[in-house]
């Protein structure tokens, strides 16, 4: 994760980022102050004297991973370099000094609100000073983070002026163009995390992007809590439309990608500004997490199957060519065999490409969490395994439109002979690849056209013409 860099100060610092793209571009935003602060920034955990783990603490599965991460390199202070653990993100901001007692281990605990401060942070003595500070600044965050979001509610997001440092591959980068999230849904703990749905500018995030396309960025993915919401809280009503016409004149820009789209806010203007620029991939990232109008209603999603049956078809009716990837979770409390059924068949109608699924996680101070009928785990898992086995299915025979098709692709690495690409329709980090053949002289970041020969579920194949 940490790009090596040689710096004055002789500390040498390392971050492991957890969790989503959100979360990554804040280690980003960490990693430019750092190294502006001039710290030696490692990769390897295990060469560095201050670890920082940028947490998730989204659901149980990302929350044990945190955990044992934090544990991992608190081992390191034995048989590494480690002085100082630092521990920052979402489960540090939804935890506090909880997690503080439960894990002595860690030596400063910040917020979401400090990702820009952390450079401060370790600046002292990591243990006596910092500490001390630390332990005053985390009290605040400590005063019942599940009390009204006023008292400890993350307001920051950065900005084209932020330090950033990518972790990326060179070619494509994150931008964040906005933070939080006001939705209801009843097993979603981000908006207590994360704060209100704040957004940049569209001039800031302009500014970034051509900021980013100067070093050598060609893809762009957009990523906030819900994308299609955009500017409503900054410009009175949503400005994703007018932003993405905006990015897609960015010089030097190859590919605009939009994710975390709202199913009930996709508009017809968005639509048409993705179909107007080759620019803006033919790519739809629609969290939808049920298709059963029970489940929905008590989930508190707004729209129901048959909006999102419409919504399918909306995108298919305008880019016909579109891929579009989405996220479910089976086994949310009183999905009955027959919900479940219902998104099965959901599934076999709108013929998804890309799918990711997810046992549904009770989550305290989440009003899901307190409701009946909470789904026993072996039904739950069961039920996630018939999710993928129907999907694959699906996604194996849809994906046949692709061969014989010319595409555009980047080369995401090269292995043992083997190059793995990324075609328009195939977003970094969570859909699939893919594997060219008959490339000379291959290189990551390298932008070229491939025939699609074969296609499987996942995975693609294709010469390079
Ligand atoms: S839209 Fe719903 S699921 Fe997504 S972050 Fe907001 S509350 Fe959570």
């Amino acid at each position: 994760m940490t790009p090596k860099t040689a710096g004055k100060s002789s500390k040498t610092v390392a971050v492991i980022s957890l969790g989503c793209p959100k979360n990554t571009v804040d280690s980003e935003v960490m990693l430019g102050k750092l190294a502006k602060d001039n710290y030696m920034l490692v990769k390897d955990p295990a060469d560095a004297e201050v670890v920082i783990v940028n947490t998730c603490g989204f659901i149980e599965a990302s929350k044990k991973e945190s955990i044992d991460t934090i544990l991992d390199v608190a081992k390191l202070r034995k048989s590494g370099h480690l002085k100082s653990l630092v521990v920052g993100g979402c489960l540090a901001h939804r935890y506090g000094d909880d997690l503080k007692r439960e894990l002595p281990e860690i030596d400063i605990l910040f917020g979401l609100n400090d990702v820009e401060n952390v450079a401060e942070q370790i600046k002292g003595n990591p243990l006596a000073s910092i500490a001390k500070e630390n332990a005053a600044s985390t009290h605040d965050y400590k005063r019942a983070p599940m009390l009204p979001d006023s008292l400890n509610e993350a307001t920051y997001v950065y900005d084209a002026s932020s330090p950033r440092l990518l972790s990326t591959p060179g070619h494509f980068a994150y931008v964040k163009i906005s933070e939080g999230c006001d939705l209801p849904c009843t097993f979603c703990i981000i908006p207590k995390i994360r704060g209100h749905y704040r957004s940049r500018s569209i001039e800031d995030i302009e500014q970034e992007a051509k900021n980013l396309s100067k070093q050598g960025v060609k893809e762009l993915c957009l990523v906030a809590q819900d994308s299609t919401w955009y500017g409503s809280d900054r410009y009175g009503r949503p400005q994703i439309a007018q932003l993405l016409d905006r990015l897609a004149q960015v010089e030097g820009i190859e590919w605009v990608r939009l994710h975390y789209l709202y199913p009930s806010r996709v508009t017809d203007e968005m639509l048409d500004v993705m179909a107007k620029y080759p620019r803006i991939t033919p790519y739809f990232d629609v969290p939808l997490q049920h298709a059963s109008n029970r489940i929905l209603k008590s989930m508190q999603r707004i729209g129901d199957r048959a909006l999102l049956d419409k919504l399918i078809a909306r995108i298919k009716g305008k880019i016909p060519h579109a891929s579009i990837r989405s996220t479910f979770i089976v086994g949310f409390p009183g999905e009955t065999d027959a919900d479940f059924q219902e998104l099965l068949d959901f599934l076999k109608t709108s013929e998804l490409d890309y799918v990711g699924f997810f046992a549904y996680s009770k989550e305290e101070n989440t009003p899901a969490g307190v409701m009946a009928d909470q789904v026993p785990e072996k039904v739950k898992q069961a039920r996630l395994a018939e999710a993928y086995r129907v999907q694959e299915t699906i996604a194996e025979k849809s994906h046949q439109r692709w061969v014989g098709e010319t595409l555009t692709a980047v080369v995401e690495s090269v292995e043992d002979g083997e190059v793995q690409g990324r075609t328009q329709y195939q977003a970094p980090e969570v859909d699939g690849l893919v594997l060219i053949e008959g490339l000379k002289n291959p290189k990551v970041g390298q932008w070229l056209k491939v025939e699609i020969t074969h296609a499987h579920q996942q995975d693609l194949v294709g010469k390079a013409v």
